[in-house]
């Protein structure tokens, strides 16, 4: 459990309204879990994409299932690359599906708490088009890799790759599409032989968010061509050497709204659309997935007026989430002793003073929610009425 420092603006209002305080369950700040949505869904966090020594990563899978049940994930994806593997020499191979076998095995045994669920994958990896390629959801990643042409075993094409997974159900993620090496600029000029891979529904999903790297063309892709929002770690380190675990940083994953908690539910939602990314405490995703995931994350409530001749009401605003949550208060709302952003830490409450509304009037809140993200440069907005 951690204790946050309240603001010093809240601890004037506090003294005396204690009992009020609501009680908030209080998690490990590294741990990922969410609280439903108000229509029942589950939100799960999950890392769609991460590599082992079974293909360019530095730790054996087991590792990546620590790591995962120390954050707490609902999900991770096994997805080595396919076509690339700088430790074939040492580690030969030639069931691609072994990393994700090992991963299971340890998970099984159980040695940390877990209730992690573990996805089947694999990183196509070609040049652009199309590109790294997650393909999520196969139960066989072999014929990924090669097809046989009558009785010729060959090296498949990216076309058949993808045509492979296809045929497995599989959920197709367009990796880190802003890659310097395909796009030196950061802005992605789609190929026609790309866009026919959205139209023929190989490509369904797209990284917004890879590890460390956020960039706005590959939403604005998103948006434009109805692929569903990704963010994933990519991990090929540790965790806790690529992310300020400590300091409140946690891992890039993406928040799937699912009816089951499973891993057939968790495609659904990515088939769906049903997703936001979460990357250096920031929310990305489609407006109305935002505000649902607002909706049950933040909490707002009047508190009852100290003097019966106050013009000023104070409102608690809670977050059970495990991320603090930034909000700008716009319009004709003004704030005492604020200028009008608000910082309502994970797992806690923050109070805010509004003047010239007695408590009686009514309070209408349009707020901005400073770190989330509907489209490029456009946060969510929101609007409260107490
Ligand atoms: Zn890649
Ligand atoms: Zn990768």
């Amino acid at each position: 459990m951690i204790v946050r420092s309240l603001p010093l603006l809240s601890l004037t209002v506090l003294i005396g309204l204690a009992p009020l305080v609501a009680k908030v369950e209080a998690t490990e700040s590294r741990e990922l879990r969410f609280p439903p949505l108000s229509d029942g869904r589950l939100v799960l966090s999950v890392d769609p994409h991460t590599h082992s020594v079974f293909s360019d990563g530095h730790v054996w899978p087991t590792v990546r299932v620590w790591e995962a049940n120390k954050d707490r994930l609902d999900a991770m994806a096994i997805t080595e690359h396919l076509e690339y593997q700088p430790n074939r020499d040492d580690i030969p191979h030639p069931d691609r599906n072994r990393a994700f076998e090992l991963a299971v095995k340890e998970n099984k045994r159980g040695r940390e708490r877990t209730d992690l669920l573990l996805i089947s994958g694999a990183e196509i990896t070609r040049k652009y088009a199309p590109g790294h390629v997650n393909a999520l959801f196969i139960e066989d990643t072999n014929p990924l890799l090669t097809v046989k042409h009558r009785r010729e075993e060959t090296f498949a094409t990216a076309l058949e790759a993808l045509k492979a997974a296809k045929a497995q159900q599989g959920f197709m993620i367009w990796n880190h599409p802003a890659w310097p090496r395909d796009f030196p600029d950061g802005v992605i000029n789609l190929s026609q032989e790309q866009q026919s891979l959205f139209d023929e529904g190989l490509i369904q999903g797209i990284e917004v968010a890879n590890g460390e790297y956020f960039n706005d063309s590959s939403l604005q892709v998103a948006l434009d061509h109805d692929l569903t929002i990704i963010g994933s770690s990519d991990i090929h380190g540790l965790i806790d050497y690529d992310y300020d675990i400590n300091g409140g940083g946690h891992r890039t994953v993406t928040l799937a709204f699912t009816n089951e908690r499973s891993v057939e539910g968790i495609a659904t939602a990515l088939f769906q659309k049903q997703t936001v990314a979460v990357y250096n405490r920031q929310f990305i995703g489609r407006e109305n997935e935002l505000k649902t995931l607002f909706d049950s994350l933040v909490r707002f409530e009047r508190l009852p007026a100290r003097r019966n001749d106050s013009q000023q009401s104070a409102v608690r605003i809670s977050n059970i989430g495990p991320i603090d949550i930034e909000l700008e208060v716009l319009g004709d709302v003004s704030l005492n002793k604020s200028a009008g952003y608000v910082t309502v830490p994970s797992q806690s409450s923050t109070i805010i003073l509004v003047l010239d509304h007695a408590p009686s009037d009514e309070i209408d809140l349009q707020l901005e929610w400073l770190n989330s993200w509907q489209a490029p440069k456009t946060h969510a907005r929101l609007v409260r009425t107490l």
